[in-house]
């Protein structure tokens, strides 16, 4: 741990690191997590709080400057791991924990560890320790919205105090704060950090603790009971009656079905087997996903059985490619395929198609490829003028830079001028084929919106993650308008996609929206979203963007979740109504804000907590909720498929 997480990271100081690798973290831990004391993770301790991560403890004790006959105060003992580590380092440490029960337990361990130089007190350390003052070093292991003044009267000259503060949980600074022998003091930035809250005089108000828990009525055991009572087991995702979903889903004209990661089996199955129900007994007949519409446009040819000649192109294989190459979505494949043979009417068989804008080359291609072949003149004027994106197409995120660069964005108007062109000859080419004609105007839309993705994606903020969502959401809306007045559609995308983003920080915080929200604005109550959650098990993730496909351990889901209060409802696998549910006190008690975990195809669970979780209202946010308590990795196809044509994949 200590090369791994701790000296790669930067951590330098020989004290620093000779202390961590002398302290024994595990006697620091309840029993339950003793396995986990190595990872460079924070871990949940008594009364809610955290331990904090090893390399975070490494690097605020380094930033301290802890001089060998230095008396430190540190603030917030938590579990007494870190005054441990600095009670190897320095002469003396007094530390201070709010908590009756951690104080009395962290003096208990220390003791047993005969850290003699270690001193426990109980109270409030943001008035300081002045029976002991001046101190050489204060750590403060809480966020608090300043830095407590008293605090600064109580360090000697040159004295550093290293803490973390901002505004709120998701807003800290890492400070140091350096008295100068004058009195003055010097404040440097060390970056950003997100702790617990820092509770007391100098602190914030006794109600910011566990923000998320203390506004919940009933304690924690009740509501997960009350899940308990008002789920529908699932005890075999093929054999669960789905009728009473059905009957929430009404006359529903969109279904959106989520996923808490992008590589969970359970996830993948239970969304084809609603989908095979809503197809069978509600007369869906689009899937969308969240996947490239040129390779989701060759599975719909194959399924389909469509007339016109797709290009022969290897389908779904850019990064991630495990989240459509994989048998479950596999056997979907299959089952729509011979679904739809059984059905005479072309306008009701199921089509397949993808909404995401990443195939800005594959869908200029499609273009051309179309025009080539209806109007060749035409496809030599779209031709130059998509030229002006050529030379990006090994990194169109350059794309942005070089746009902004020049001072405007070239590109913008040639691409929309070829989708203009070709919607004003809607009439001469659709006639000869209309879902060829839907398939080429769908790519130049693709190219127009991406085109302009990868230039707002340049300025960061929430305007590309918007375009995309709005592009998704514009995309589902053309295809049922081109199916007709009874097309229904079912979307399979994520959660963050498909849960109404008002309902969670990314709405509130971020001024984000997604396919979700924008659904329910436009269909009301005719759109219907479903959400899916995991507590433990394994998922098929990257650890860096185009990394490789690795298996990787879920960690047990974080106590102020909900998916741990899912998971102590002690029901392996469920169905949760949240728009009409069982009993009304499950959407009052669900509704107020908890953390809620996304994994996406990247899965860092080294920093979960930071990556991984943000603030959610679930019964807001979805219309339902499908549990897993246990979940396995998605059945990726074998690397060897990669390449192949998608039809013959998926056979
Ligand atoms: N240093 C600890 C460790 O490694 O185990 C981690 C500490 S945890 C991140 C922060 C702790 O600060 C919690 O135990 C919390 O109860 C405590 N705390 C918050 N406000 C406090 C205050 N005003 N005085 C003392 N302790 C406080």
């Amino acid at each position: 741990m200590v090369e791994r997480h701790v000296e790669a990271r930067g951590v330098h100081d020989a004290a620093v690191l000779e202390a961590m690798r002398t302290v024994p973290r595990e006697a620091f831990l309840p029993d339950h997590f003793a396995e986990f004391a190595y990872e460079d993770t924070p871990l949940p301790i008594e009364e809610g709080q955290t331990i904090s991560q090893p390399y975070i403890v490494a690097a605020m004790v380094e930033a301290l400057k802890p001089g060998p006959h230095d008396r430190v105060l540190e603030i917030g003992t938590g579990s007494g791991y870190a005054a441990a580590v600095l009670g190897e380092i320095v002469e003396e440490v007094y530390t201070i924990e709010r908590h009756r029960v951690l104080a009395d337990q962290a003096e208990r361990r220390l003791r047993e560890l005969d850290y003699r130089n270690v001193h426990v007190l109980c109270g409030d350390g943001t008035l300081g320790w002045p029976e002991h003052a001046p101190f050489d070093g204060i750590l403060v292991s809480a966020g608090g919205p300043e830095v407590p003044r008293v605090l600064i009267e109580q360090l000697a000259p040159r004295g550093r105090i290293v803490i973390p503060v901002g505004p709120d949980l998701r807003d800290q600074r890492l400070l140091r704060i350096t008295k100068q022998p004058d009195g003055n003091t010097n404040t440097e930035d060390l970056g950003g950090v997100r702790f617990v809250p820092l509770i007391g005089a100098g602190g914030f108000a006794e109600a910011a603790e566990a923000p998320t828990v203390e506004r919940i009525s009933r304690p924690e055991p009740a509501i997960a009971h009350l899940i308990r009572e008002a789920c529908q087991p699932i005890s075999d995702i093929g054999e669960v009656e789905l009728g009473p979903l059905l009957e929430q889903i009404g006359d529903a004209r969109v279904v959106l079905l989520g996923e808490a990661t992008h590589g969970t089996s359970e996830f993948y199955r239970m969304r084809a087997r609603i989908t095979t129900e809503l197809v069978m007994r509600r007369g869906f007949n689009i899937v969308a996903i969240e996947g490239d519409w040129p390779d989701a446009a060759q599975v719909d040819h194959h399924v389909r059985a469509l007339e016109f000649r797709v290009r022969e192109d290897s389908t779904f294989a850019r990064f991630p490619t495990w989240m459509w190459r994989n048998r479950e979505i596999g056997e979907l494949i299959t089952w729509l395929k011979s679904h739809n043979e059984l059905i005479k009417d072309p306008q009701r068989r199921v089509g397949f198609h993808g909404l995401d804008l990443y195939s800005l080359y594959k869908s200029l291609d499609a273009v051309l490829h179309y025009l080539n072949d209806v109007d060749p003149k035409a496809a030599q004027i779209a031709k130059e003028r998509y030229a002006c994106l050529s030379p990006w197409e090994q990194n169109p995120a350059l794309y942005g830079r070089a746009a902004l660069s020049r001072g405007y964005a070239e590109c913008e108007r040639p691409v929309v001028a070829v989708l203009a062109d070709l919607l004003k000859r809607r009439l001469d080419y659709a006639r000869a084929d209309g879902d060829r004609f839907f398939d080429a105007t769908s790519n130049a839309h693709l190219v127009a919106a991406a085109e302009e993705y990868y230039r707002v994606m340049y300025y960061g903020g929430p305007h590309s993650w918007n375009l995309r969502d709005q592009h998704m959401f514009d995309t589902l809306e053309r295809l049922l308008a081109f199916r007709g007045p009874d097309a229904k559609a079912v979307v399979w995308a994520h959660n963050s996609h498909v849960g109404d983003a008002r309902a969670t920080e990314m709405g509130a915080a971020r001024g984000e929206h997604n396919i979700g929200q924008l659904c329910r604005q436009s269909f009301g109550d005719a759109a219907f979203s479903i959400g899916f959650g995991t507590h433990t098990g394994t998922v098929a993730a990257a650890t860096d963007w185009d990394g490789p496909m690795q298996i990787k351990k879920v960690r047990p889901s974080h106590p102020s979740s909900y998916e741990r209060l899912c998971h102590d409802a002690g029901v392996p696998a469920f169905l949760l109504a949240l728009r009409y549910p069982a009993r009304d006190a499950v959407r009052e008690e669900l509704a107020s804000p908890r953390l809620e975990r996304a994994i996406g195809v990247i899965y860092r669970p080294e920093t979960e907590l930071q990556s991984h979780y943000f603030q959610a209202a679930l019964p807001w946010q979805f219309d339902a909720y499908v549990w897993f308590d246990e979940t396995r990795a998605v059945d990726a196809l074998e690397p060897e498929a990669a390449h192949a044509e998608i039809p013959h994949v998926y056979r």
